[in-house]
């Protein structure tokens, strides 16, 4: 069986994260988002996670180098058929690094996968949303809870999440625009890029990236 090497694309509301979710499941692979990496080193206090605390609490952004090396390390501690990669690269420069450091390890990268939405529809779904202490989570609009304010599941208050307000989502898109977009060229040019509508339900989202999957796979069998 081929390795299947894949990072996902796309801004902060298309749904990368129940996308994610679903092909952990499919298709056995490790799921590796860098925000939990970070936390995971600092928490169990090993030689990376002191390195990047020392920068963080320096007020500063943990080096793309170090970063890299929490992945690869999480990548070859997996061993087996790939991995999905979430939250890097972010960046034109980041892409460069990663992809030469995994040729040094003689792994390419199958597939970029980028879950798209229009801004309007990703600031309509993010500050929507409402969740309570617990996680549960609901949608003004889309997945109401029976009584305004209320969570269904045990009776706690909802509230926004920071992220969730419309300015810092606004702010979120921004940057993800300006960052993150330049990644879709990059990809696209070196034939990597699959496109997904993050607009469609999550099920049809899910079945086309199966599908995509199934015949990248066939393609580097032959
Ligand atoms: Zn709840």
């Amino acid at each position: 069986m081929s390795e299947l090497n894949l990072i996902l694309l796309g801004p902060p509301g298309a749904g990368k994260g129940t996308q994610a979710t679903r092909l952990r499941k499919d298709f056995s692979l490790p799921y590796i988002a860098t925000g939990d990496l970070l936390r995971d080193h600092r928490e169990r206090d090993t030689e990376l996670g002191q390195a990047a605390s020392e920068y963080m609490n320096n007020g500063k952004l943990v080096p793309d180098d170090l970063v890299i090396k929490m992945i690869l390390d999480r990548i070859e501690a997996e061993g087996g058929d790939g991995f999905l990669l979430d939250g890097f690269p972010r960046t034109v420069a980041q892409a460069d690094a990663l992809g030469a450091e995994m040729a040094n390890l003689g792994r390419r990268l199958t597939a970029a996968l980028l879950v798209q939405a229009d801004d309007d529809e990703v600031v309509r779904r993010l500050s929507g949303r409402r969740q309570c202490r617990q996680g549960h989570v609901y949608h003004v609009d889309f997945d109401p809870p029976k009584h305004e304010g209320v969570c269904d599941q045990d009776g706690t208050k909802l509230f926004q999440r920071d992220d969730d307000r419309p300015e810092i989502v606004l702010r979120r898109l921004a940057e993800y625009h300006e960052q993150t977009e330049p990644l879709i060229d990059y990809y696209e040019r070196r034939d990597l890029l699959r496109r997904f509508n993050g607009a469609r339900a999550p099920t049809e989202v899910h079945d086309h990236i199966r599908a995509t999957l199934a015949t990248l796979r066939l393609e580097d069998q032959l």
